[in-house]
């Protein structure tokens, strides 16, 4: 087992986030870096609000990211299987309750009998008195004998609270990101650490997982930088070390606001489908709240697991700028072996219903084309339309070009000269020029009685599509057809 453990645990209570993504990319390349260990563990102690649809998806978002990670729920290599596990939460109840009963034991935690209603009436006279709240329990002294004979009594469902040694005391610890961080003494108050039902809360499953899962490094989001202080004393009454901690920047939309579905798209699962690439998207949410030394804006994933270091992770808040996404998209793109880019692009148009040519020549060529007017996958879908094997789809500009008097003569031309145009199964852009030459000769027309009818008959609108690059890319038999069509009409 290596000395570095990083982990990233999720709770299933809806998609993966771009946030979450971020910090499972930070562990996942700091223990890729060092020889480490990558541990995924899924927080589902919230009975109401988990789901096993919800986990599914994310380990699936987080396998289409490619973050392997060594442990884990689903792992693919549980290289320590059984010494860790398990790695679900809910799974691991009797280890949470094993771990409070010595805390309360040892008297470093306590029954507490406080019903909703009384917390709640100590709530309102705190506000009253303008004092921050702090849960005060007349239990914090009674002993354990007592409150087990108090429970054997009657039909009462104590909580377990942790009693905080030393409400004076400073809390001080060194954050990865942050540095010297320092908590006011009198934070917290007793803290719940079982619910009434048994069921743990969050900052004790955490600690009890981090400790026995042996993680070194804690890198999480800025929110949980509060819990870090219970998290603390609960290391401390149980005479661990605690790991290292880094809290991440914060993510903000373009208004400065934090990061949230106002602002469109937060979930992986959302890019993933509007045609985003993994590394496209890893590369872009590494570069909120890290930097390359090198200054680098595109990276690889390789490049991320070299030049990564937790030195310059940075405390000031980033800004999501879907903008750079797209931009980052489209170099990632642009660079792709075309087998590659291809087998990203087919997805899209087949899902858009698009029959188009088998062939790698064919493919290749086209891709050549099309790939620098692609910033996200699904921008093929628009692209490729034109040269798929579907009918035209005539727009009224497009049937009022028909009209013009010299229009039919054209496109006959055009399909006569088609015809008589060699065996090959598509036309060189060389042949089209050749072939519009004819039809000008030919017919005695030129400029947009001569190109906006030619249009229409293979795109179907009189404007926009730059035929010199299409025309080779469309089988000379559906272009017949195509002219064929419009003649019909
Ligand atoms: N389950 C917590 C979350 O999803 C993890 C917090 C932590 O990393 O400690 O926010």
């Amino acid at each position: 087992m290596s000395s570095i453990r990083t982990r990233f645990a999720p709770s299933p209570t809806g998609y993966l986030h771009v946030g979450g993504a971020r910090t499972a990319l930070y562990c996942y390349l700091f223990a890729r870096q060092s020889g480490g260990d990558f541990i995924l563990r899924v927080e589902d102690t919230d009975e109401e609000r988990s789901t096993e649809d919800s986990m599914r998806m994310q380990l699936a978002d987080l396998q289409w990211l490619g973050y392997e990670y060594q442990e884990g729920v689903d792992a693919k290599t549980l290289r320590d299987r059984g010494l860790f596990g398990p790695y679900r939460q809910s799974q691991r109840r009797s280890i949470y309750r094993e771990h409070a009963d010595r805390l309360l034991k040892e008297g470093k935690a306590y029954y507490c009998f406080l019903t909703d209603e009384e917390i709640e009436r100590q709530r309102e006279e705190a506000v009253r008195a303008g004092r921050p709240h702090q849960v005060v329990s007349p239990y914090r002294d009674w002993s354990l004998t007592d409150a087990e004979k108090k429970m054997a009594e009657g039909d009462v469902k104590p909580t377990v609270r942790f009693r905080v040694p030393d409400l004076t005391r400073e809390y001080a610890f060194h954050d990865l990101v942050r540095g010297e961080v320092k908590f006011p003494s009198d934070m917290v108050g007793d803290f719940v650490l079982l619910r009434s039902g048994g069921m743990p809360v969050y900052n004790f499953c955490c600690v009890i997982d981090d400790a026995l899962m042996k993680i070194s490094h804690v890198l999480r989001a800025e929110e949980h930088l509060s819990n870090t202080l219970r998290q603390l004393m609960i290391y401390e009454a149980f005479g661990w070390a605690p790991p290292q901690f880094g809290h991440l920047s914060i993510i903000l939309g373009p208004d400065r606001q934090k990061l949230s579905k106002r602002h469109g798209a937060t979930s992986v699962n959302e890019y993933r489908e509007r045609g985003y690439l993994p590394e496209a998207l890893s590369n872009f949410i590494a570069l909120l709240g890290w930097s390359s030394p090198k200054s680098q804006e595109i990276l690889s994933m390789q490049e991320l697991v070299e030049q990564f270091s937790l030195d310059r992770l940075h405390p000031a808040a980033a800004v999501f700028d879907e903008a750079k996404l797209k931009w980052v998209n489209s170099q990632h793109l642009r660079a792709l072996p075309h087998d590659e880019l291809w087998h990203q692009v087919e997805p899209f148009l087949v899902r858009a219903g698009l029959k188009l040519p088998e062939d790698a020549g064919w493919r290749d060529r086209s891709l050549q084309v099309f790939k620098t007017s692609m910033e996200v996958l699904s921008d093929a879908v628009e692209l490729y339309r034109p040269l798929a094997k579907l009918p035209l789809q005539l727009n009224d500009e497009a049937r009022d070009t028909l009209k013009w008097p010299s229009s039919r003569g054209v496109i006959e031309e055009w399909r006569a000269q088609l015809q008589l145009c060699g065996s090959a199964a598509y036309l060189s852009e060389a042949e089209f020029s050749a072939i519009q030459d004819k039809v000008k000769t030919n017919r005695g027309v030129k400029g947009k009685d001569l190109f906006m009818p030619i249009r229409v008959a293979i795109v179907g609108r009189p404007h926009g599509a730059e035929l010199k690059i299409l025309v080779p890319l469309i089988e000379k038999s559906t272009l017949i057809e195509r002219a064929d069509q419009v003649l019909a009409l």
